[in-house]
């Protein structure tokens, strides 16, 4: 039995994620945690929110509420959302917690013990209107370039021309809209990450294992230029963690925060520290310690693309930089991005499927099975609702559903509910079997590797063998002649069903749960093929399930496409 400690990236707290961010690491990290489960393994897998910063504050004035109380609220909605596609978390967390607050102030004192943060003297425009600085993108103007006149303080929307606050004409808050700004002289701790640069370079260089796609984001950032630059890690705002040395008060730091991406990955850390003030779990050190217990434990990041740097550079920085034996990932997985039916998910139009809408639309399976069969590992993937409805007809509704509808139901028509005696397995069986036991082998290393589209074409494989062996054995025939054979076909073929609930279970853990449920058996990974096949002696009652997929029509289709397809209300 191995020790897996597994995040996904968490996601930012300013409102409901759409179907690319879930694919991009909370639900094919829940594939991996169910997997490693499964497989007798001792998991650990959290997630949070990313609650600070100042869109969770601009959220929270739209919605005209308190930011504590908006981010309250919103966990919550992220949390059933997450339940809603079973996201089988040990703990959801929140990054504005008093656990991740502690572990915060104790990196940030560490690493300025280590002579690895200073302090910087800046000009940053302050907005007497609001009573407060403003991040760049935060003040609108002019574009001195194109006159565009929505341009943001960091860059011109209209002209991608990249922008200083103050070159903008006419500059003025977004927040208030108030002109009355003044460029004032503000504190602000950096760290130095490009002092890290060398052991950062080491540690990665170790990494032989890790997918290209990872590596070589984290060697751009690292070479690229001027190679790593240090970086602020505190703002001028009110909502965050206050910037303090381990306990202690940071002279001139007062009513600063620590900013974001600071504090967020520290919060995987301090999930673990939430996960047993919540009562869930003992001893969170021995996941995150290797001096109290960790030394085993093989740590697993899942992530989208854009968050490699923050994983393979900053984060280990902070953690190496303690000096404190914590433990550092050992595999990040990441992955591209998923478009929405020739362009991309947004965000902000309100374009492609969300969380929330998919789960008012269809099962959670329905999605699982589709976003993790066309996870967007090795280049950028596309949702369009054809494919989508294809491909879970075929592979949901026609081969597995269809199969396992086709034999329960021939059963009980001429055996009854239970799974019939006599006859022997024959030459079709052994043949079968010895399939798969070599597409089960495989199936079990891809899983092993993360290799997810892999997986689930051998999974599709492992179906589509069990539907073809009932099409040529066809018991209905054989019934006619020869019982006791015909017996021996339906015995094999609902042997199958417990085989492929456990299989299935994290890609479409409902239809796993409702699988086993049938059979009157609980789900456990095959030790073999071979002994799997025989598991249910004759005598065995079962019942016939629901129907476990329900095909999409296309007048559905043609409506969710329709509906989809931008300004979400
Ligand atoms: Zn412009």
């Amino acid at each position: 039995m191995a020790r897996i400690l597994i995040t996904s990236a968490i996601p930012y707290i300013n409102g409901i994620k759409h179907l690319g961010n879930l694919v991009g690491s909370q639900l094919p990290a829940d594939l991996f945690a169910r997997y490693m489960r499964a497989r007798g393994n001792e998991v650990l897998f959290l997630c949070a929110t990313d609650e600070h910063a100042t869109p969770a504050e601009l959220a929270a004035a739209r919605a005209g509420k308190p930011v504590a109380e908006y981010c309250a609220e919103m966990w919550q909605v992220q949390d059933r959302l997450g339940q809603g596609f079973r996201l089988s978390f040990d703990h959801f967390g929140r990054s504005s917690s008093p656990q991740n607050h502690r572990l915060t102030q104790h990196f940030a004192g560490r690493l300025a013990e280590a002579g690895l943060i200073r302090e910087v003297s800046e000009k940053q425009m302050y907005s007497r209107a609001d009573g407060r600085f403003l991040p760049d993108r935060y003040i609108e103007g002019t574009c001195p370039n194109c006159g565009y006149d929505k341009a943001r303080g960091d860059q011109c929307e209209n002209c991608t021309k990249q922008l200083d606050p103050t070159d903008l004409i006419d500059p003025r808050s977004a927040i208030s809209g108030s002109t009355d700004l003044e460029v004032r002289e503000t504190k602000h701790l950096y760290l130095r990450q490009s002092a890290m640069r060398d052991r950062l370079r080491e540690w990665i260089d170790g990494k032989a294992d890790w997918p290209v796609l990872t590596t070589s984001i984290a060697k751009k950032w690292l070479d690229d230029g001027e190679g790593l630059q240090d970086r602020g890690i505190t703002r001028d705002l009110d909502w965050g963690i206050p910037v303090k040395k381990g306990t202690e008060d940071w002279p001139g730091m007062e009513g600063k925060v620590f900013y974001v991406w600071f504090d967020a990955p520290i919060e995987y850390i301090a999930c673990a520290a939430e996960w047993v003030d919540a009562g869930k779990g003992e001893d969170w050190e021995r996941w995150w310690r290797t001096d109290k217990g960790a030394e085993d434990v093989r740590y697993v990041q899942f992530m989208g693309k854009d968050n490699v740097p923050f994983h393979t550079l900053s984060f280990p920085a902070t953690i190496l930089g303690s000096g404190e034996p914590w433990k550092l990932v050992d595999y990040i997985k990441s992955f591209n991005y998923l478009n929405y039916d020739g362009g991309q998910f947004s965000t902000s139009q309100g374009r492609g499927v969300f969380m929330d809408q998919a789960l008012e639309i269809l099962p959670p399976d329905y999605w699982r099975w589709w976003l993790l069969s066309h996870a967007p590992e090795t280049s950028d993937s596309e949702f369009t609702w054809e494919a989508f409805q294809q491909d879970v007809n075929k592979d949901l509704a026609d081969v597995l559903g269809n199969f396992v509808s086709r034999i329960t139901k021939f059963c009980r028509s001429k055996f009854g509910e239970v799974v019939p005696e006599g006859g022997d397995y024959g030459p079709k069986e052994a043949e079968v079997t010895a399939e798969l036991a070599e597409r089960l082998a495989r199936y079990e290393r891809h899983m092993d590797a993360i290799e997810i589209r892999k997986a689930a074409a051998e999974l599709r494989a492992i179906w589509v063998a069990g539907n073809e062996y009932l099409q040529e054995a066809g018991p209905w025939t054989v019934f006619k002649t020869d019982e006791a054979r015909a017996a021996a076909i339906t015995r094999f073929a609902l042997n199958l069903i417990p085989f492929y609930a456990s299989l299935s279970a994290p890609f479409i853990p409902d239809a796993a749960a409702k699988m086993a449920e049938a059979m009157g058996v609980d789900l456990a990974w095959p030790e073999s093929a071979e002994a799997a096949l025989s598991a249910l002696p004759g005598g065995h009652p079962f019942t016939v399930p629901d129907v476990l997929f329900a095909k999409i029509q296309d007048e559905e289709r043609a409506d969710w496409a329709t509906r989809f397809a931008g300004v979400r209300t």
